[in-house]
């Protein structure tokens, strides 16, 4: 019988969205996904499909008419899944961050996996981030067989489920593995 498991983190699809980035991250990540960098070499596939994909790349910072749309994708993407948070303004708000239209991060709505730094992020540190990420998504599916573990990390703060503190920064825990 054809296992699923086995070959996610050999070929994941990735969704990405925009919510409310100037552009300049979501170029990056198209450099990355280019033959010059060749994120494809992992098995990625961009796919606009929230309910075939496994790992959510969003840029930007939360606007107020992004918002709604960024909490429907993730839920509509299955489990085992992985956020990855690419620039600064998706991982904190950067520059725009206590504008009167802006959030402060995703993870103000979506739990976020792992952080991937700089305005705009270059396309190593996106690869670098996603690879990271692979090795969550094959974590998660191992956990996903018990399920009661898998969100045990997570607190909840005014409903919000909130996982910054178990997240990885890119560049930043690598010693540690
Ligand atoms: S981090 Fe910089 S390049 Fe990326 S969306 Fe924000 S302002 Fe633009």
């Amino acid at each position: 019988m054809f296992d699923l498991k086995k070959y996610r983190k050999k070929s994941p699809w990735i969704l990405h969205y925009n919510a409310g980035s100037c552009n300049g991250c979501d170029i990056e990540i198209l450099a990355a996904l280019s033959p010059k960098y060749d994120l494809e070499r992992f098995g990625v596939i961009n796919t606009g499909n929230p309910k075939q994909s496994d790992i959510f790349l969003v840029t930007g910072p939360v606007t107020y008419r992004t918002r709604e749309r960024l909490v429907e994708l993730y839920t509509q993407m299955p489990e085992p899944k992985v956020v990855i948070a690419v620039g600064s303004c998706a991982c904190t708000g950067c520059v725009f961050r206590d504008m009167y239209n802006v959030e402060v991060g995703i993870d103000r709505y979506i739990p976020v996996d792992v952080y991937v730094p700089g305005c705009a992020s270059s396309p190593e540190l996106i690869i670098d981030g996603v690879v990271k990420g692979l090795e969550i998504l094959e974590h998660k599916s191992k956990e996903m067989e018990k399920p009661f573990k898998l969100f045990k990390a997570a607190t909840i703060d005014d409903g919000i489920v909130n996982r910054r503190h178990s997240a990885l920064k890119v560049g930043e825990d690598d010693a540690k593995d």
